[in-house]
């Protein structure tokens, strides 16, 4: 039997492309239906994630226009991640496999074929890999280069060049509904999971209408996100760090212990004041990091819902359960 796909879009004041996008996503479920590769109870879940422009309205009507859409509401804007969450959160309920895709076109939908084709196959987690990324802007590209970098210098292992495009099957979302943290990072999560994955490579476009919703104050909190909710490895290389700093002082107190025994210490003025700031500054760093983890222990343990749906506009059965679910 054909599968129950949902298509899973979390928009943010997306009014300028969701003309274009409902257009091209319905077209390609369309096709699917047609080919019969998915089932005509699958849906095209579009996630609002409290925009202030006119996004709202536009699902609301896209609803009227065709059953295949389904309009979710969040009442306040809680960033892609937990709209994203929210999304699959919903569609785990009524689906076989779920795609996640931006609103902005700029993962291929074409890819999503191969999505199918790997599920058949029993995959679990399908991955979309960008092949290049020569449609990102250069700045866009150095940054992303060094984020991967350093994401997985710091311990988090993720795919490379794989944003969160990707397909998930019921089970998978099953066992992600599992992950209780509230500083979600989902394509940290993901491969922890586990289950058969797999790949498939797309290019991306550019953005098809209106403009980034991730500038860079957006970006680097991300990345920080990332880094912090997914390894303790900071924290092990302020240990480090400390250990070393402290052996170069003793090492420096021996010389200029030595220097005032053999009667030719000049206490440099240079030296005290950049050892001030040295230390000032690296005692102000590890009280950073240690600040970050102690925030996050902080939102950890409020357990506060990552997410509140306001309005669900949905036209299908919740599929029954299965027996492992019983
Ligand atoms: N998005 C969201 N909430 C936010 C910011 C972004 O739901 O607070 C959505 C946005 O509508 C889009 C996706 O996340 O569908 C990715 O955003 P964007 O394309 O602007 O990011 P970029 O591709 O520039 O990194
Ligand atoms: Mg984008």
């Amino acid at each position: 039997m054909a599968p129950i796909l949902y298509l899973v879009v979390p928009c943010y004041n997306e009014e300028q492309v969701l003309p274009l996008t409902s257009r091209v996503l319905r077209e390609k479920m369309e096709s699917l239906i047609t080919r019969s590769s998915i089932s005509p109870d699958s849906r095209i879940l579009l996630v609002d994630d409290g925009s202030r422009d006119s996004t709202w309205p536009i699902l609301c009507s896209l609803r009227q226009e065709s059953p295949l859409f389904a309009a979710m509401k969040l009442s306040h804007n809680r960033g892609h991640q937990n709209a994203l969450l929210a999304g699959l959160m919903t569609a785990r309920h009524y689906c076989d496999a779920a795609v996640s895709l931006d609103a902005d076109l700029q993962d291929d939908i074409e890819a999503v074929d191969g999505f199918l084709e790997k599920f058949g196959e029993g995959c679990d987690v399908v991955y979309g890999v960008r092949r290049k990324r020569d449609t990102d802007t250069v700045f866009k590209r150095s940054t992303a280069r060094w984020f991967y970098k350093l994401m997985n210098a710091m311990g988090a292992e993720t795919v490379e060049n794989h944003a969160d495009y990707r397909l998930m099957s019921r089970r998978a979302l099953e066992s992600l509904s599992e992950y209780e943290e509230s500083n979600l990072f989902l394509r940290g999560v993901v491969p922890l999971i586990g289950y058969r994955s797999d790949v498939v490579y797309y290019d991306r476009a550019e953005r098809a209408a209106g403009t980034s919703k991730y500038p860079l104050g957006k970006m680097l909190s991300f990345a920080l996100e990332g880094i912090t909710s997914f390894s303790v490895r900071p924290l092990r290389i302020i240990t480090v760090l400390g250990m070393i700093v402290a052996l170069i002082s003793v090492l420096g107190l021996l010389y200029a212990l030595i220097s005032k025994l053999v009667g030719s210490a000049v206490a440099g003025w240079t030296a005290i004041v950049s050892s001030i700031w040295f230390l000032g500054g690296l005692q102000m760093l590890c009280l950073g990091v240690c600040g970050e983890y102690i925030g996050k222990i902080y939102s950890e343990v409020k357990h506060r819902p990552r997410y509140t749906v306001e309005q669900l506009l949905l036209t299908a059965n919740p599929l029954e359960k299965t027996e492992e679910e019983n």
